[in-house]
């Protein structure tokens, strides 16, 4: 049996859900005996299993197949600025379990990951099926080693091996991926992103990043930086910022940017309803703070608040004007929280300075995930990776501790 043919059945059976064995051969434009074969090849591994009647169009129905959620239990572990989550899911993507905490990340990466091992160690106890981790994680990735390199305004975090500190410690394979990226991948899989084929996600949150899908397919260009949107050059002789550039998106749109300049103004005597919450403790400003005054009239938070979505807004309209995107959709704490107070005026920006044929295209919308969206997505990236490796015909559903390591 062609392996090529098989991996195209198994992709196809994965992008679709659920798919008959009549649409497969249609779809790959197979023979249907052949296609029959290598289901019966692929149910025998264990790989897909069988899910309902298809619809009948006059002749006998068939089955559905789909991937067998019970392939494997999977990890899904989002390291972030603020808060770390760590979920489990079966092989499709649905949470059986889910834990988040503080990362408390300026003490270094030793407590934390103390925690992430606890976590992981009571989870197998609970789901023994459990196959691989996926890490989700904001900054600098190194992928093939799945090293985090730099984690811009985070302290004590430079060159920490991420995959090889987790595959020492469980066993298991490990991926480590950015935490913007794997937010849209949710987004593509569960969310606004189903079914399209051109649009790009940004993800506003500590710092601020665009992940480009082009004909249905993720983008991470040459080196896999594709979607620095953070750091384009807003302002030339605007404030430094974390990547040594000066006036980057990311000093003024960003969630940080957004509380370090209310902060800045706070402390210069601006007047703010905030002021007198914030006198003893300053470093305990958040969005939701910041938000909530600005919906209740307060000045200040309304102006940051504008003025990043403002500039936002108009490095969008130059990405509208190169990509012709189907739809944008914004994730992370931002957008979540500030809903039109937010996506009002980066709309009217956004319009203003795009081709017009282009923007009225192009959809924005705000995304409807929740916070697990990162760890989620990563459990995604993780399920593709090893369904080729679990997945072959020869091999039988691999025993515990069987598993193919990821390159
Ligand atoms: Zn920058």
């Amino acid at each position: 049996m062609d392996e090529s043919q098989l991996q195209d059945v198994l992709k196809r059976i994965c992008a679709r859900g659920q798919i008959s064995r009549a649409g497969l051969a249609q779809e790959l434009d197979l023979a249907p005996s052949y296609v029959s074969l290598i289901a019966r090849e692929l149910l025998a591994s264990g790989s897909v299993c069988e899910s309902g009647m298809a619809p009948s169009r006059g002749g006998r129905p068939g089955r559905l197949l789909q991937i067998n959620p019970q392939l494997a239990h999977l990890i899904g572990v989002d390291i972030g600025t603020v808060n770390c989550r760590v979920l489990v899911t079966d092989f499709l993507g649905q949470i059986l379990a889910f834990q988040t905490f503080r990362s408390q990340a300026l003490k270094g990466p030793g407590p934390l990951l103390g925690l992430i091992h606890r976590e992981i160690e009571g989870y197998r106890r609970t789901f023994p099926s459990i196959r691989a981790i996926g890490v989700a994680q904001s900054g600098v990735i190194e992928r093939v080693t799945g090293t985090l390199l730099f984690w811009p305004k985070v302290r004590g975090w430079q060159d920490v091996p991420l995959k090889a500190l987790l595959e020492r410690e469980h066993g298991l394979p490990t991926i480590v991926e950015d935490s913007a990226r794997t937010m849209a991948v949710a987004e593509q899989a569960f969310g606004q992103g189903q079914g399209l084929q051109n649009f790009v996600h940004v993800m506003v949150g500590t710092g601020l990043g665009a992940t480009l899908f082009v004909g249905g397919e993720l983008y991470i260009g040459s080196s896999g930086l594709a979607g620095e949107l953070g750091h384009t050059t807003i302002d030339e002789n605007g404030p430094l910022c974390s990547c040594g550039n000066r006036g980057c998106l990311e000093v003024y749109s960003s969630g940080w940017a957004i509380i370090h300049r209310v902060r800045t103004a706070l402390t210069d005597g601006v007047t703010s309803t905030l002021a007198p919450a914030l006198e003893e403790h300053p470093e305990e400003l958040s969005l939701e703070m910041i938000v909530e005054a600005g919906k209740s009239g307060d000045r200040l938070s309304q102006t940051v608040l504008s003025e990043a979505a403002a500039h936002l807004g108009t490095a969008l309209a130059g990405m509208v004007n190169v990509l012709n995107p189907e739809k944008i959709i914004l994730g992370g704490p931002l957008p979540r929280v500030a809903g039109d107070t937010f996506l009002d005026p980066l709309l009217y920006f956004l319009r203003a300075r795009a081709f017009q044929r282009s923007v009225s295209a192009t959809q924005v919308v705000i995304s409807q995930l929740d916070e697990k969206a990162s760890a989620l997505g990563v459990v995604v990236m993780l399920a593709r990776e090893l369904l080729g490796k679990l997945a072959g015909p020869k091999s039988p559903p691999p025993p515990r501790g069987g598993i193919p390591a990821i390159p």
